[in-house]
């Protein structure tokens, strides 16, 4: 019946973990945060309703967990309204074939990350050479092949909207990917910002492990175009965002981020941008 949808030839398991794997959080009454191994999942509804969405989805074969989570806060037998992408690397739908055959329900992603969403494009390889970390060394493994959803995922509407959130709006925040989204909820300034900007040094294994908390720019080895990572990060610290959910780290909240965004701005070149990779361009760091 779902037998169109695939993942890509080069989709596996990737060992890889850190200390808050397993572990939820409630950031908000209606906001709940998951990790699976190194990337967190978000759902979005309060607990007594039964109404949610669940916002990316997880790593390769994290399927049982994610459904668990979801029926431990929602409900025997709840499925969510949609899975919405913040974008569609392999750590954010590594899951995603499971759940849409589990739950039935339709994915929404930005338009400029469908081709990869949709069997047509392989994102760029990751870049192994970038400075920093084991995590970019062990990204040669990382799949990058399209996967393809079919007719089960849409594009996000056009007008900012998003589909069963409708306090919410979509932040078009590329640089890491072409189609990367950040979601915004003006009233209590929700942002719930995918790899736009992490709270952890992703590309170290062993901070990875630990999730000591760090803001950081979007994670390097698979980020290509730095200039738009820092306009998109530009947006987001401009909503004065009370709370994050970033794709990887733990939540980060009132001051902290407020200073910490705000730094990451003002040294964006230090923090984020690597020394040298592939997807730098050498004449922006000669001056260093
Ligand atoms: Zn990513
Ligand atoms: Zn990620």
């Amino acid at each position: 019946m779902k037998s169109n949808l695939s993942y890509g030839e080069d989709y596996k398991f990737i060992p890889a973990t850190s200390l808050e794997s397993g572990v939820g959080t409630e950031v908000l009454p209606d906001l709940y945060c998951h990790t699976i191994q190194i990337v967190n999942i978000c759902l979005v509804g309060n607990a007594d309703a039964n109404n949610f969405v669940l916002i990316d989805a997880g790593m390769p074969h994290s399927a049982k967990e994610i459904i668990s989570v979801a029926e431990k806060r929602f409900g025997e037998n709840s499925r969510p309204q949609a899975i919405i992408l913040t974008h569609g690397h392999f750590d954010h739908v590594g899951s995603i074939i499971e759940l849409i055959e589990h739950w039935d329900v339709p994915v929404y992603a930005h338009e400029l990350e469908m081709p990869f969403l949709t069997g047509k494009m392989s994102y760029p390889k990751p870049d192994t050479t970038v400075e920093g970390g084991m995590v970019s060394k062990m990204s040669a493994i990382f799949p990058i092949d399209p996967i393809n959803l079919g007719d089960y995922v849409q594009p996000l509407p056009e007008d900012g909207s998003v589909p069963h959130l409708p306090k919410f709006r979509w932040i078009h925040t590329p640089g890491h990917s072409p189609g990367h989204v950040a979601f915004f909820r003006e009233e209590d300034k929700a942002l719930i910002a995918g790899d736009a900007f992490v709270t952890v040094k992703q590309e170290y294994l062993y901070k990875v492990f630990t999730q000591e908390q760090e803001i950081s720019g979007p994670p390097r080895y698979l980020t290509t175009d730095w200039e738009a990572a820092f306009e998109s990060v530009r947006k987001l610290e401009a909503l004065q965002p009370s709370v994050a959910i970033t794709g990887h780290g733990v939540p980060m909240t009132g001051e902290l981020l407020n200073g910490s965004l705000q730094q990451l701005l003002e040294e964006f070149d230090q923090i984020a941008v690597p020394d040298y990779g592939k997807y730098v361009e050498k004449s922006e760091k000669s001056n260093g």
